[in-house]
């Protein structure tokens, strides 16, 4: 087992739903050690990519990408959850739906900090079925950016987003993959390397 999944085993908490919590480190209480630990574990499977700024979604995904950004030493841009539609045509937006909350939302960012200039590292906590993922990468899309790499810290591999993203030519780099996980026993099983 790598750092991740050997913390993910003592302290993440697996909830009825194919719902992971990891409160303790990453979603609530943040390790920041952790995070650092990650962070250059992407940098190495990233090496000799070109990454001159790091996207994510909020909220959760903040934290761990500002450490990403802070150590590639580019800027960090956070889509944010908008209830407003686009009127002005100074945002780029994507629907995306919530895994966890069972919502649909818009995000969005300025076309200002998104441009054809920026080659992109995507950086989120969970993939799942990939909706947050497919929202970020439309978004760069629509400004002509150039997806590098995408970085997951968790994916959860029992459900779509991960085959799906990789069937687009992604380059995805999830640091524990989950094969199974049993909320009646607690017990979670890591995909072999
Ligand atoms: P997807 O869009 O891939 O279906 O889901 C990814 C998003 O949903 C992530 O940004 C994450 O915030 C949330 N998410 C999905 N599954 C889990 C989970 O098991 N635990 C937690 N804490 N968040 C999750």
């Amino acid at each position: 087992m790598n750092f991740l999944e050997t913390r993910i085993q003592t302290d993440g908490v697996v909830k009825a739903g194919n719902v992971l919590k990891v409160d303790s480190f990453l979603n609530h209480q943040i390790d920041i050690s952790l995070i650092r630990e990650m962070a250059y574990e992407w940098q190495r499977r990233f090496n000799g990519k070109k990454i001159t700024k790091i996207l994510t979604i909020e909220a959760s995904g903040i934290a761990l990408a500002s450490i990403v950004a802070g150590i590639y030493n580019v800027p960090l841009l956070f889509a944010k959850k908008s209830k407003t539609i686009n009127l002005d045509g100074e945002l780029y937006h994507a629907e995306v739906e919530s895994f966890t909350h069972k919502t649909t939302s818009n995000i969005v960012v300025s076309k200002k900090f998104l441009t054809s200039d920026d080659y992109v590292l995507i950086i989120d906590d969970f993939l799942a079925n990939g909706c947050a993922l497919k929202g970020l990468i439309s978004l760069c899309d629509q400004a002509g950016a150039i997806v590098s790499g995408i970085g997951i810290a968790i994916e959860k591999g029992f459900q779509d987003g991960g085959k799906l993203i990789r069937d687009l030519g992604y380059q995805l780099e999830s640091l524990a993959i989950i094969e199974a996980m049993d909320d009646k026993t607690g017990k979670i099983t890591f995909r072999k390397n």
